[in-house]
């Protein structure tokens, strides 16, 4: 995909690090001197972020050069990012990958803590450029077993949850790399609230899945895996206001909520059952 694309030169490249790690920082997905970020200008060469210093306060001459053997052509005052690796096996598994971000956003992050990869069919931009993202197992950062564990997942997947780590993800442009990362932790943000917060989300249908996976193969994507489906759609009926078997509660109990008593929230909780009823009923009718 794109591969007929010419590559940023080496201004463009350093210009775009710089501002993504200035969005990365802004966006907290990034504390102290965590985060890298690289960029492949030619079929061998990449630019990339130094060790220990802030990505929301880089300077262009502060950016490393190297090739991806990982020889380091050019550097500021600091060398690369230990974690270089895992961007260097990127780009050797994956010819099609030219950008590549790694974060620690907290609710990604937060995820791969738990060993939970990003894997519901839930809403159509994160499925189309985005795809499922899975857990991929604990490695000590700046080791060897880092770039070992993802090299596996870097031709079809698009990003990947480190466990107890972080986030990376990788495109076929920086510009794409970072997004799929904002998309990550988009996607992981909203798994946590209709799971978590919510505690309901309705999972798109296999067919509906299946329209998704066509547009993504039409746009010239052929990686990010699919996740699982729903048998039917639990999505097709417009909710109007009163009909909502979550949205009833607020409205009863709105107020001060003294004259509330047990019977009345018995009655509030009798009557959402039977709402709930009556529609699956009309869902499996
Ligand atoms: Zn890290």
């Amino acid at each position: 995909m794109h591969s007929s694309r010419p590559y940023p030169t080496d201004h463009e490249a350093k210009k775009l690090i710089v501002e993504i790690g200035k969005r990365m920082y802004a966006k907290n997905f990034v504390a102290a001197n965590d985060g890298n970020i690289s960029c492949k200008v030619d079929d061998d060469l990449i630019w990339t972020t130094p060790t220990g210093v802030s990505k929301g306060f880089m300077s262009e001459d502060m950016l490393v050069k190297m090739r991806l053997d990982g020889t380091v052509l050019s550097q500021g005052e600091l060398g690369p990012s230990s974690e270089v690796k895992m961007h260097l096996r990127i780009y050797n598994e994956n010819p099609e990958a030219r950008g590549v971000c790694h974060a620690h956003p907290p609710i990604s992050t937060s995820f791969a803590i738990a060993g939970i990869g990003l894997d519901k069919a839930i809403y159509p931009e994160a499925l189309v450029n985005l795809g499922t993202v899975p857990c991929v197992h604990y490695e000590t950062p700046g080791t060897q077993g880092i770039p070992d564990s993802i090299a596996p997942y870097a031709r079809d997947y698009n990003a990947l949850l480190l466990a107890n780590h972080g986030a990376v993800a990788w495109g076929s442009s920086l510009m794409e790399a970072w997004y799929r990362l904002e998309s990550t932790e988009h996607y992981a943000m909203v798994i946590m609230y209709t799971g978590n917060i919510i505690g309901k989300a309705n999972v798109l249908s296999c067919d509906q899945v299946g329209e998704l996976v066509e547009i993504r193969r039409k746009m010239g994507i052929t990686s990010g895996g699919i996740p699982a489906c729903a048998p039917h759609p639990t999505n097709t009926q417009d909710v109007v206001a009163g009909h909502s078997p979550l949205g009833n509660e607020p409205l009863v109990t709105a107020g001060c909520g003294c004259g509330t008593g047990s019977s009345q929230k018995d009655a509030d909780i009798k009557a959402i059952t039977q709402a709930v009823m009556e529609r699956l009923q009309k869902l499996r009718g």
